[in-house]
């Protein structure tokens, strides 16, 4: 099989947040200290060496950055400063922008501008729309969001994003399966993938693999915001006629009221920390900043500075100053569901698990056709003899 090389592709990555990945000399030490590395799958090494050769089609073809955490132990002991970690990161980037086919996310991961300008559009008509798309009678003695924009309605404007963003992730999901599997797409039995499905929820909810790098802070950051997003999705997308209340509060410790200050509690801690983090440039994983890592965590605490400020206000029955939060927290909250969950750092979410579950597929099923082969090979050799 030929293979294609592309030399001014480590051009084309700086784009993405490329930076030190020429420095490295091979030395192997990041493949050999890296706790997720495995025989069959070993990196970062690897995937840095693509990245100086040009080899686009054996990157997009590769498991490996899907199986980085990025907790940044490899960066921290690499003796050139290649930051091998940073390499992984720009790679998921990029693989991203490959597997959506709108072309949508290349533009935002290689544009500051066209990143800043497509989430001040969306956030304008979000806005504009709020204000068109009202009942025209608010309650001014009484804060309650329902008399303006009533959840019935707020929630078929969620149900069609949810469809869309749904539609658009999953096929470019499809894309990333079909980069990843090859020609043994078609041939492995259902039976592999139902086998797995478990596994494949698990590492979603629990992030698991990541329990296993030595900064276990991190993994507790990562999911505190990824635990802490996806339930405030749940609530405020497909359960908002539950959530969005004007007349009767849940009591103290009923369960959607938990499930809101635990999702509250979560992205406050979680985003703040990697703010801080990133500012202080106080570990590997914060030292290289893309914009829209930036972005990604000023608009989710902004959205989550918002809801806490649209909780008190509800709480102290200010209807103008609940009404205007509402409106400024659904132009954060909005863009950044459009934008970053089909096209950005949000896609992360599905692409890890989903790559870490078809390695386990194709692992059983050569695992069951190398016996099966060494079983026909030994039936026959006995036949013959
Ligand atoms: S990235 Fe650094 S640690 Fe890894 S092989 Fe290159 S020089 Fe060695
Ligand atoms: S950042 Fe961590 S998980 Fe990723 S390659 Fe380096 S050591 Fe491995």
């Amino acid at each position: 099989m030929s293979v294609k090389v592309d030399p001014n592709f480590m051009k084309e990555l700086e784009s993405f947040g490329l930076k030190d990945a020429s420095k490295c000399f091979h030395c192997g030490n990041c493949t050999a200290i890296c706790p997720l590395s495995e025989g069959k799958t070993p990196f970062p090494r690897k995937l840095v060496k693509y990245t100086q050769l040009g080899l686009k089609d054996k990157i997009l073809r590769s498991p490996e950055p899907w199986l980085c955490y990025y907790c940044g132990t490899c960066s921290e002991k690499c003796p050139r400063g290649a930051d091998p970690g940073e390499t992984m990161m720009v790679m998921r980037r990029y693989l991203t922008s490959k597997y959506d086919w709108t072309g949508f996310s290349k533009r935002f991961y290689t544009s500051e501008r066209f990143e800043i300008i497509a989430i001040v559009v969306v956030g304008l008509l979000v806005g504009i729309a709020l204000l068109i798309f009202n009942t025209g009678k608010p309650d001014w003695e009484h804060a309650r969001i329902n008399s303006l924009w009533p959840k019935e309605k707020i929630e078929i404007a969620d149900l069609i994003m949810a469809a869309v963003l749904s539609f658009l992730l999953l096929s470019n999901a499809y894309r990333c399966i079909k980069f990843i599997m090859g020609d043994l797409l078609g041939k492995i039995p259902f039976r592999y993938y139902k086998e797995q499905f478990r596994e494949l929820i698990v590492h979603f909810l629990t992030q698991k693999q990541f329990s296993k790098c030595e900064d276990k802070k991190q993994w507790l950051i990562h999911l505190l915001i990824m635990t802490g997003y996806s339930t405030a999705f749940l609530l405020v997308v497909v359960f908002i006629r539950l959530f969005q209340r004007d007349h009767i509060e849940y009591e103290l410790l009923h369960p959607i009221r938990l499930l809101g200050y635990y999702s509250t509690a979560a992205l406050l801690y979680g985003c703040t920390y990697a703010l801080i983090g990133r500012l202080n440039k106080s570990k590997p994983p914060y030292k290289n900043s893309h914009s829209t890592d930036w972005m990604f965590l000023i608009l989710l605490e902004l959205t989550t500075l918002t809801g806490i400020f649209i909780h008190f206000t509800r709480l102290l029955d200010w209807p103008f100053a609940t009404y205007a939060l509402y409106v400024i927290h659904l132009m954060v909250a909005v863009p950044m569901l459009v934008l970053e969950v089909p096209f950005a750092k949000w896609a992360h979410l599905a692409y890890r698990p989903i790559v870490i579950f078809l390695m386990k597929v194709r692992e059983n099923y050569l695992r069951d056709q190398a016996s099966e082969s060494v079983e026909s090979g030994e039936v026959q050799e006995r036949a013959a003899t």
